[in-house]
């Protein structure tokens, strides 16, 4: 199951509102894309419609692949 919630999230730079998703779970057997997201560091990237700023969003995230049956945690204190 992918587990995703939408924000309102400021720019840091501009200051406009942006509403994002954020992806808590991703279940890449489900969603297949969201695969690519992760290795193009899209997923979870906050990018300002405004000015186009952008820059990572940390928090806890758990990624599912049952057909390689495996699960990885993220948690919030990686660097
Ligand atoms: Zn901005």
């Amino acid at each position: 199951m992918t587990v995703v919630n939408f924000d309102i999230i400021n720019c840091p730079y501009c200051k406009k509102e942006n509403e994002i998703p954020l992806y808590h779970t991703v279940n890449v057997d489900v969603d297949p894309d969201l695969r690519r997201k992760i290795l193009d560091d899209s997923l979870n990237t906050f990018v300002c419609r405004e000015c186009l700023f952008k820059c990572e969003l940390n928090f806890d995230f758990l990624y599912h692949d049952m057909k390689n049956k495996f699960v990885l945690y993220f948690p919030l204190t990686r660097k």
